[in-house]
């Protein structure tokens, strides 16, 4: 590991003064930073931990939805009683991530900013454009199982790891930031990018930015909804591929739905014309089957990916039948007091 400096700043603008410091690093939680760092991949020459910062609270907001603090604990997020109620999309999909132990410790704004598990990105002996710009994509032409089949390019084919995210994609909420030139508000879908030709830039933050809380809508599709993950261990393993749906039905046809992929792509996965399609019809395969082929449009696999073409069809089909019969995937667990 190299020398770097560390603060522990205990307010929102003496940290975000520390952090607009170039090659500084925010540090919540640390279940990614610190591997990171202990690979030789980030090397941060200021780490700025945040875990004094008054942000851990979740509260109501005005508009009738609910704030999540960006230091809020995956775990203490998933099993939040108004998320449980309100949100248990969000907390099916929190509490498919990761294991306990991680959860208890990982923060809701890490997990936003988690960085992609390529291996090929961990290993620093091999060539990739997202740890060092320009060096080439070791994925392409390598091992490619993890790997994105929408939205890539000939820079970058790895995907965002995140179950939570997926999660709030679906939900469309919003991510409040707060920086050396103030405070903002950052649509979900557009707070990931896509890799284009810049595939070390992750997300849309500007440099110094600190994400301070993640607001979610009223609208929590609490009745029809489901967050499907598949993976290669029943636990304990990042998504192959993950479907979040959520859904509203009235006198037995789809009013609104969202559907949302992960383990596909650079962020999180929507079509709204995939959405626009599913309104207003009746719940049956063929619409769902309809649905999943717009999502997939233009779906590209490499040889050890092109399998998650079929599967996640499938995915999203089984997905949006289990929200439409309200059985999700994923039941919220209560804690044990
Ligand atoms: C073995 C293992 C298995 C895992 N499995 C899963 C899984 O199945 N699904 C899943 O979704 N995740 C999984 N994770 C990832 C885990 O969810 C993330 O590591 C965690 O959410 C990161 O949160 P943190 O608070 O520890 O972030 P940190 O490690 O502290 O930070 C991560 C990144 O976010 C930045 N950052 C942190 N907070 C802020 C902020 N407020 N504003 C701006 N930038 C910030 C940091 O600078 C850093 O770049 C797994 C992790 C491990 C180690
Ligand atoms: S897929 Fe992206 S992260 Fe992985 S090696 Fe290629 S450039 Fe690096």
């Amino acid at each position: 590991m190299i020398r770097f400096d560390y603060a522990r700043p205990a307010d929102v603008p003496e940290a975000i003064g520390l952090g607009a410091a170039s090659h500084a690093a925010y540090l919540a939680g640390g279940t990614n930073l610190i591997d990171l760092m202990k690979e030789n991949v980030a090397r941060p020459l200021d780490v700025v931990d945040i875990n004094r910062l008054p942000l851990s609270a979740i509260t109501r907001t005005e508009a009738g939805g609910l704030r999540l603090g960006a230091l809020a604990t995956n775990a203490d997020t998933a099993h939040d009683e108004r998320v449980q109620q309100d949100y248990p999309l969000l907390s099916s999909a929190i509490l498919a991530g990761a294991s306990p132990q991680l959860r208890n410790a990982a923060t809701n704004g890490g997990n936003l900013n988690q960085r992609t598990r390529c291996y090929y990105f961990y290993d620093i002996d091999t060539p990739c454009n997202k740890r060092v710009p320009g060096q080439g994509c070791g994925a392409i032409g390598g091992v490619s199982r993890i790997h994105a089949i929408l939205g890539a390019s000939e820079h970058c084919i790895a995907t965002h790891p995140s179950d939570m995210c997926v999660a709030l994609a679906a939900l469309e909420a919003e991510v409040r930031v707060e920086g050396p030139e103030g405070e903002r508000v950052i649509p979900f879908a557009d707070y990931h990018r896509l890799p284009g030709d810049q595939p070390w830039r992750d997300n849309t933050l500007r440099p110094g930015e600190l994400v301070t809380a993640i607001d979610l809508p009223q609208e929590g599709y609490a009745r029809n909804y489901t967050y499907l993950k598949l993976r290669d261990r029943l636990s304990y393993a990042f998504a192959l591929v993950s479907v979040a749906v959520g859904m509203r039905l009235q006198d037995g046809r789809i009013e609104e739905a969202r559907v949302a992929l992960g383990g596909v792509a650079h962020k999180p996965w929507r079509r709204p014309e995939a959405e626009t399609l599913l309104r207003g019809e009746a719940p049956s395969r063929a619409v769902f089957g309809a649905a999943a082929d717009l999502l997939l449009t233009g779906a590209v696999g490499q040889e050890g990916n092109a399998f998650k073409i079929p599967l996640a069809r499938r995915a999203i089909c089984r997905a949006l039948e289990q929200a439409a019969a309200g059985t999700p995937q994923s039941q919220t667990d209560k804690r044990i007091a």
